[in-house]
């Protein structure tokens, strides 16, 4: 997961709810991509940046991450990763990478064009195919914006075993109930960058504020107006916060007898609930930064040792040098 500071309740419910529950009969490898952070300049000062990891890995182990189960580490601190770009980049035609729909999304949100943002964001799903197959990783949780990228990363691996013989798995997208949850405009995919989402680490007063202000059905202009549950996106988030009460919730609403500000009290209520014991374990975490430090420190050490094994295959079947991995 790139690091982008704290999680909103969309990386929760479309990835890490699956990242948390996929320990249980995975071995499991969780990198925060702090170099896939640079390839757009959102990323801000290089504090900032390490800021935002260690606010994401808070939030990683608050789900329920375990780091005597999983290996949590920061992508730069295995720094094979981009040697193994490098390679796969030798593999890649430049005309898949052109094609993958999130890097025409990202030129449109940077108001850039195709030849001015850097050559780092062409490359995005090959760093990102690198993270994974370093790892001989064959599953990947993530959310449904993500799927074009496992795709791509298919091909790669399709290509590169074929030029130099079977090497890696195929990785596939492993999606939750909820690969994709909509943000407060009610239109668009809830994300940091479009300012349309509920962070996991906040007030229960906070989320209160935020759930208020959601977009629900726009043709409902009075509580008495019959609402049509199946275009708001507040009821969305009712089948995933209050299980229990969304019936008769759509009673009401198509009835015309509970208004959308009470609706989104509910909803405001049964987040807060369900992120109860989340927020309290991360409020523990915040007060022992050392150990976030020690866990990525282990993870480090972890990752590096399947990664350089890897790579020493992969050099070997290209026909590169060994030499400067003798030793390390
Ligand atoms: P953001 O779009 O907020 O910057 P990222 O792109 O860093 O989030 O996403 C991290 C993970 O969370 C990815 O696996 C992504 O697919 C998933 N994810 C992000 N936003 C959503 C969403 N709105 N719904 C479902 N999954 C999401």
């Amino acid at each position: 997961m790139r690091p982008s500071g704290k999680l909103h309740i969309g990386n929760w419910l479309g990835a890490l709810t699956n990242m948390v529950d996929l320990q249980d009969d995975y071995t499991c490898i969780y990198a925060a991509v702090d170099v896939h952070a640079l390839t757009t300049d959102d990323g801000g000062s290089p504090a900032a940046l390490r800021e935002s990891v260690h606010e994401m890995v808070l939030d990683w182990l608050a789900a329920g991450i375990d780091p005597k189960r999983s290996t949590v580490f920061v992508q730069s601190a295995v720094p094979e990763v981009m040697v193994l770009h490098t390679l796969l980049s030798m593999v890649t035609p430049l005309g898949w990478l052109l094609r993958v729909p999130t890097f025409k999304d990202k030129v449109r949100q940077m108001e850039a064009t195709e030849e001015s943002v850097g050559y780092g964001l062409v490359g995005y799903p090959v760093l990102m195919t690198s993270d994974i197959i370093l790892y001989k990783a064959d599953t990947v949780p993530v959310g449904e914006d993500q799927v074009p990228h496992i795709e791509l990363a298919r091909e790669i691996v399709r290509r590169f075993n074929f030029r130099y013989g079977e090497t890696f798995p195929e990785p596939q997208a492993k999606l939750t109930e909820v690969p994709l949850v909509v943000g407060l405009d009610g239109q668009s995919k809830m994300s940091k960058t479009l300012h349309n989402h509920v962070e996991l680490a906040i007030s229960p007063e906070e989320t209160k504020k935020k759930l208020l202000s959601a977009f629900t059905d726009p043709e409902r202009l009075r509580k008495s107006d019959p609402g049509r549950p199946w275009v708001c996106n507040v009821y969305a988030l009712h089948k995933y916060f209050t299980p229990g009460q969304t019936d008769e919730i759509y009673q009401q609403c198509t009835q015309g007898t509970r208004g959308c500000v009470d609706c989104k009290g509910i909803l405001a209520d049964g987040v807060n609930a369900r992120l109860a014991e989340l927020r309290e374990r991360r409020r523990d975490l915040e007060k022992h930064p050392d150990y976030v430090q020690d866990v990525l420190l282990d993870g480090a050490k972890k990752a590096a040792e399947i990664a350089r094994a890897t790579l020493e295959e992969v050099q070997e079947k290209m026909g590169l040098s060994r030499a400067s991995l003798k030793g390390s």
